[in-house]
């Protein structure tokens, strides 16, 4: 229901899943895309809800950070993954994209609005009618525009595809150990380790490679969840 104020559990129970790991999620549930935002201070991304026009105008993500990518503020917010792949921004703008072309209505979009640590509201459904792609500190960050619409969606029970849930192939264990030189990747701790699936929830299609997977301690790992409940 809009408006209606949650917990964490209580959100991702809305949507029928164990968890939700990342702010953006396009196409989460066949047809549905689920974005969280904030506009709290010291929140991560900088989304503006434009009450003059009634307009959402949500901030696209960052790089992970990593070793090689150690300040995500300063690049680019990336379209395209080093594999080759749509990363979730990139999704979002094709889908706008292919709207503009004619050749898809625009991409409906389930928000949740963070109003304070473990509290969350239901913003409701938007459609996503643009894109534009600013300048910010020295660097360029895409700006989704989200426009309300008056309607109700059913989200599926069930499972759908969630290669998260999907083991790690040994192969790829053994490839990521070495890559990762047997840290953890934010912190170079060598203590509490496990291998983290950095992966979308619908990817639908490509397998878990080493390149969707690190090594996380088990702090790092917590504060990943963090920033998102
Ligand atoms: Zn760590």
């Amino acid at each position: 229901m809009k408006d209606e104020i949650l917990s964490y559990r209580e959100m991702c129970n809305k949507i029928h899943l164990n968890t939700i790991q990342r702010g953006m999620n396009f196409h989460i549930k066949k047809g549905i895309s689920v974005i969280l935002m904030s506009v709290r201070p010291g929140a991560p991304y900088d989304d503006e809800i434009d009450m003059v026009k009634n307009l959402l105008i949500y901030e696209g993500h960052d790089v992970p950070k990593s070793k090689q990518n150690p300040e995500p503020k300063k690049i680019d917010q990336p379209i395209w993954t080093d594999n080759g792949t749509l990363t979730e921004n990139g999704k979002f703008v094709k889908a706008v994209e292919d709207y503009k072309k004619g050749l898809i209505s625009p991409e409906k979009i389930l928000v949740f609005e963070k109003l304070n640590s473990g509290i969350w509201s239901e913003k409701g459904l938007f459609s996503l009618i643009n894109y534009e792609t600013r300048i910010s500190n020295s660097r360029k960050v895409i700006k989704f525009i989200l426009e309300p619409v008056d309607e109700h969606i059913e989200i599926p029970k069930g499972k759908d595809v969630e290669e998260h849930n999907r083991l790690i192939p040994t192969g790829v264990k053994i490839a990521v150990w070495k890559r990762d030189k047997g840290t953890c990747v934010l912190c170079d701790s060598t203590k509490n380790l496990h291998y983290d699936h950095d992966l979308p929830f619908s990817k639908g299609g490509s397998s878990i490679t080493e390149k969707n997977v690190r090594i996380l301690c088990a702090k790092c790992n917590l504060k990943k969840h963090d920033k998102i409940e």
